[in-house]
This record gives structure tokens, C-alpha cells and sequence, in this order.
């Protein structure tokens, strides 16, 4: 009965610690350009200007890094092709291009555009490592990124659709 039990917690603790090595290996696939964040930015305000800038739920997202209601951003159903800008300083940050459906009920790219967002590592949660994403011009807290995204890069960008203001293309040639 001893052996049956301590086996038992032997194969649970090896599981464990396979998963636990999962998630390592997982995040070792970050790419480089997910440096950490700085702490200084081009953008600087009050939080007294902030506040008059952005709309309350812009502010609790941008500035306090709340996270918006699953489910309640428009963009999620968002399928024009343009860009997608921060909402606090209006920098370019997602492409169209590079947006896909996660089934999460947030916003969701495998990609952020070329040094428009900062990260910063926040932890392990569900052996998944969490990375905040912020912009990288005013710094505002856009969403996470994950490791479990699609192909090409793997990653799973987990935007806030209140911290993105959405810019259709303009047809490519406008006569038509
Ligand atoms: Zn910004």
C-alpha cells in the first residue's frame, strides 16, 4: 500500500516537473526582439493628462493595467485589412495582416509591428510564462504576449481592444 502510494506521487511529481521544463523550453523560444522594458519613454504625461486624454476604461487599461471584459471589444469582429494604434499615443503597434482568431474573446496577432511595443516578463501562470506588453512610445499597457500563438512566430499577442485604436487601409488605388 506504501509503494503503491509513494509510486503514485512519484509519477505525479515526474509529470510536474515535465511540464514545469515544458514551459522553460517554451519560453526559451522568445525572440530577442522581446527585450525588456525599459522604464523611460518618448511619451511622458500626468497621470492628472492622461486622465483628460483617455476615456475611464482607456485609463484603467492603459494606465493601471487592468484587463477589458472577454468579449466586449469590437475589434474582436474587426476583419478590414489597416492598423491597429495605440490608444494613448496613436503609434502604429498591430497590422491587420497579422491578426488571427484565438477564440479568447480579446483581440489577438502572432505579431506586433517593427520596435513599437516594450515587454516585460510578470511571472509563470498555468506553467505558461505571462509578458506584459506596453507600448513602446508612451508606455501604456497594451496586453500579454504569449508562447502558445500560430505559426510563424508562435506567439500570441493578447491585446486589450480598448488600448487600440483600429485605422482601416485606404483602398490601394483609389480610383477604382
Ligand atoms: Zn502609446
Amino acid at each position: 500500500m506504501l509503494v503503491s502510494v509513494s509510486t503514485t506521487r512519484r509519477v505525479f511529481l515526474l509529470a510536474a516537473t515535465g511540464l514545469v521544463l515544458l514551459g522553460l523550453r517554451r519560453g526559451g523560444s522568445f525572440r530577442p526582439a522581446l527585450a525588456t522594458e525599459g522604464g523611460n519613454f518618448e511619451i511622458a504625461k500626468t497621470e492628472a493628462e492622461w486622465r483628460r486624454l483617455l476615456t475611464p476604461q482607456q485609463f484603467e487599461v492603459l494606465r493601471e493595467e487592468d484587463t477589458e471584459r472577454a468579449w466586449s471589444s469590437p475589434l474582436n469582429k474587426e476583419h478590414r485589412p489597416g492598423v491597429y494604434r495605440c490608444a494613448g499615443c496613436g503609434l502604429p503597434t498591430f497590422s491587420s495582416e497579422t491578426k488571427f482568431e484565438s477564440g479568447t474573446g480579446w483581440p489577438s496577432f502572432w505579431a506586433a509591428l517593427d520596435d513599437s511595443i516594450r515587454t516585460k516578463p510578470e511571472g509563470i501562470e498555468y506553467f505558461y510564462p505571462r509578458t506584459e506588453v506596453h507600448c513602446r512610445r508612451c508606455g501604456g499597457h497594451l496586453g500579454h504576449v504569449f508562447n502558445d500563438g500560430p505559426p510563424p512566430t508562435h506567439l500570441r499577442y493578447c491585446m486589450n481592444g480598448v488600448a487600440l485604436t483600429f485605422e482601416p487601409a485606404r483602398a490601394a488605388s483609389s480610383g477604382n
